[in-house]
């Protein structure tokens, strides 16, 4: 397969690694990646923040290994939650901001429904229902 394109890291055009990147970068994110796991496994309940203060990795590779599942369940890494700063260790939200969302969805759907049905009820009663059922 001909993968090239831009380095997402470097922004050099090169053949893309199954990362995404370039194979310099590639290289360097195993390594950084090996430094942050030995890291991890000494400090087992660190936040984001203070591995990539202890180990000068970029946060971006630290975000990135969390969402590969590299810390689960063995290991604590903390982060903060998007919308209020809570640490999490897992998705973007903490819990209480995830029930939020979910709420506003479900709320947003219900006024969402209310209002289809008060268009079926306007459509109908200019005729127009009757009319698409009869043809
Ligand atoms: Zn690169
Ligand atoms: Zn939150």
């Amino acid at each position: 397969m001909n993968n090239v394109g831009n380095c997402p890291e470097c922004g050099k055009l090169c053949i893309k690694t199954a990362a995404g990147m370039c194979p310099d970068c590639y290289r360097l994110e195993q390594e950084n990646e090996e430094v942050v796991a030995s890291y991890v496994r000494d400090n087992p309940k660190s936040s984001v923040e203070e591995i990539h203060e202890a180990t000068g990795v970029k946060e971006k590779t630290i975000f990135r290994m969390i969402k590969n599942g590299r810390f689960m369940d063995e290991f604590q890494v903390t982060y903060p939650c998007e919308k209020c700063g809570t640490d999490i260790v897992r998705g973007r939200l903490c819990e209480e901001c995830n029930h939020r969302i979910l709420k506003d969805i479900q709320d947003s759907q219900a006024k969402r429904e209310a209002i289809q049905v008060k268009e079926k009820k306007d459509v109908a009663g200019k005729g127009m229902y009757t009319k698409n059922m009869t043809r």
